[in-house]
C-alpha cells in the first residue's frame, strides 16, 4: 500500500468567479469563511508533505494540488513562495505540485512563476464560450469564457502545455460533440472530465449519464484519432485495469482513495475528501500534524483494512473500489461504473482505444 497519494490544499474560500452549480456559493455555511491559510502555515504543511514523502515505505511521489473552495490563484504569493521556500530547504524533494484554476489571474509573469518551481496548471473549461458561459459566471452574471482564454493565451506564450478541467455539466454532457470540436481545434494537451456533484437538481447529472459521456469521451478520441490528447480519467481506468491504480478519487479519476490515499486541507481543517468538508464524523485533524496520523483516524472511522473493506467482495470491481460517500449511500447503484469499467477492459483488450 502506497500511503497517501495526492493531498489537495485548499487554501482560501474566495472565488473571482460565481459559477451557477458552485458548492461554494450554494452552502456556503459548510466552508471555513474567509481565513486564509498563511505563507508560514504553508511551510508547515509543505514540510510536512516532504517529510511524508521520504519515509522508507514510500514508493511514489506525493502530489500536491492547490484546489478546493476557492480560486487558488487569489493567493498565488503565498503559494509561489512557499513552493520555492521548499526547493531551497530541500532542493532534491520529489513532492509534485499542481493547481487547478478558473485562469482569470493567468499572466506570463505568473506562468513563468508557475514554470520556475514546477507546478502544472489545469484550467478549468467547459468546452466552447455558449457551453461554458451558461454556468461559469462572474459575480455580474456575466461569461468567463473570455478571461479564462486570455489565461490560456499566457500558457501558451510561455510554451507551455494546456491541461483542461471539463466539468460534466448538464450543458457538456448534451453538446459532448461540440466540446470535443473545440478541444480539437484548440490542441489541447490534456483533459480531465470532472463529474458534478452535490449540486441542486437542475444541475444534477446521473451516475448513468456521468459514466456514459465517459464513454463516448473515449470513443469520440478513437473516432477523431485525437493522439496529442491525454485523457486523465481514461489514463487512470486504464492504470487501473492493469493493476496500479491511483487511488485518489472518481469525480476525476478511477479508484476512490478517501482519508487512506487521498487527503484535503480545508484551510487549518484535514478531511478524507472535499466532499466530507465541514462533517464532523470525517474531520481527520489539523494542518499542522504529521501525515501519518491521518490514515490512522480514517482506519478508525471505516474500519483497519482500508478503503472498501466495509463492503461486499460483489460490490468491487477491477478498477478497485467506488466513491465510499457513494457506497454508504441507502439507494447506492454499482451498475452504471462497472457497466464502464466493463466496457473499457473490452475495448482495451480488442486495441480500439486510442492511446494518448
Ligand atoms: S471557479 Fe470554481 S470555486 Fe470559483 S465559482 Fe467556479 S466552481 Fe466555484
Ligand atoms: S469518497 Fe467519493 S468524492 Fe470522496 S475521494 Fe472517494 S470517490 Fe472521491
Amino acid at each position: 500500500m502506497s500511503g497517501i497519494e495526492r493531498v489537495c490544499i485548499s487554501v482560501n474560500s474566495v472565488c473571482n468567479l460565481k459559477c451557477t452549480y458552485c458548492y461554494f456559493f450554494l452552502e456556503p455555511d459548510k466552508l471555513p469563511g474567509p481565513k486564509v491559510l498563511s505563507r508560514e502555515d504553508l511551510d508547515v504543511i509543505l514540510g510536512n508533505v516532504e517529510r511524508y514523502g521520504r519515509r522508507a515505505e514510500a514508493n511514489k511521489p506525493v502530489k500536491v494540488n492547490f484546489v478546493g473552495s476557492g480560486e487558488p490563484l487569489m493567493e498565488w504569493k503565498s503559494i509561489h513562495g512557499a513552493i520555492a521556500g521548499l526547493r531551497e530547504r530541500r532542493p532534491k524533494h520529489t513532492v509534485r505540485f499542481y493547481t487547478v484554476t478558473n485562469g482569470l489571474l493567468l499572466s506570463r509573469k505568473v506562468v513563468r512563476q508557475m514554470r520556475d518551481v514546477g507546478l502544472g496548471p489545469s484550467i478549468s473549461l467547459d468546452g466552447p464560450a455558449h457551453i461554458h458561459d451558461a454556468t461559469r459566471v462572474r459575480h455580474n452574471g456575466r461569461g468567463s469564457h473570455r478571461a479564462t482564454m486570455k489565461g490560456i493565451d499566457a500558457l501558451r506564450a510561455e510554451g507551455m502545455p494546456v491541461a483542461i478541467n471539463v466539468t460534466m455539466t448538464r450543458e457538456v454532457v448534451s453538446n459532448l460533440e461540440e466540446v470535443f470540436d473545440f478541444i480539437q481545434e484548440q490542441g489541447f494537451e490534456k483533459a480531465i472530465f470532472g463529474r458534478l456533484v452535490d449540486v441542486p437538481e437542475e444541475h444534477e447529472v446521473s451516475t448513468a449519464e456521468f459514466y456514459g459521456a465517459l464513454r463516448r469521451v473515449a470513443e469520440l478520441k478513437a473516432e477523431r484519432g485525437l493522439h496529442q490528447l491525454e485523457v486523465g480519467n481514461l489514463e487512470a481506468y486504464r492504470r487501473a485495469l492493469s493493476g496500479a491504480p491511483d487511488r485518489v478519487c472518481t469525480m476525476f479519476g478511477s479508484t476512490c482513495g478517501s482519508g487512506f490515499h487521498n487527503i484535503i486541507y480545508m484551510q487549518r481543517d484535514v478531511y478524507p475528501c472535499g466532499r466530507m468538508v465541514g462533517i464532523d464524523r470525517w474531520k481527520l485533524g489539523r494542518f499542522d500534524e504529521p501525515l501519518e496520523r491521518f490514515p490512522e483516524r480514517m482506519a478508525g472511522i471505516t474500519g483497519t483494512s482500508g478503503c472498501g473493506a466495509r463492503y461486499a467482495e460483489a460490490d468491487r470491481d477491477p478498477a478497485g473500489v467506488d466513491c465510499l460517500l457513494e457506497r454508504e449511500r441507502e439507494d447506492y447503484d454499482p451498475a452504471p461504473r462497472k457497466v464502464f469499467v466493463q466496457w473499457m477492459g473490452g475495448a482495451r483488450d480488442a486495441g480500439r482505444l486510442d492511446r494518448a
